[in-house]
């Protein structure tokens, strides 16, 4: 099994640390730095790390489809008004977790 966990899949960013559960021997799983995608839970590090590095990688369709949902919840989202007109509360956070998506996703397509 591999020792260290390869680059980010999806951002490409090359400090990928494990991620443990509160209880030590819980779970762990492999974590990206940059843009917090998480490899499957696992008991052991080894095992993590062997998944993150195996996982297996979006086809183009599959980025796609998914850009093309983010941008309509953005589009909805950012549209959308309570009765006084007013943003939802929550709806800058909404929209960042959005944008941080899709530039991870672009940032994944083109590197391919
Ligand atoms: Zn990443």
């Amino acid at each position: 099994m591999a020792d260290a966990p390869d680059n980010c899949p999806f951002c490409g960013h090359d400090y990928t640390f494990i991620l443990n559960g509160p209880v030590e021997g819980d779970w762990c799983a492999v974590t990206c730095d940059k843009c917090h995608a998480r490899g499957p839970i696992n008991y052991t590090d080894p095992h993590a790390i062997a998944e993150w590095n195996t996982r297996a990688t979006p086809p183009a369709a599959v980025v796609e489809a998914m850009e093309r949902a983010l941008q309509n919840i953005r589009e909805l989202n950012l549209t959308a008004e309570d009765e006084n007109g007013h943003k939802w509360a929550n709806s800058e956070l909404i929209d960042q977790e959005i944008t941080f998506s899709l530039a991870a996703l672009t940032a994944w397509r083109d590197a391919q």
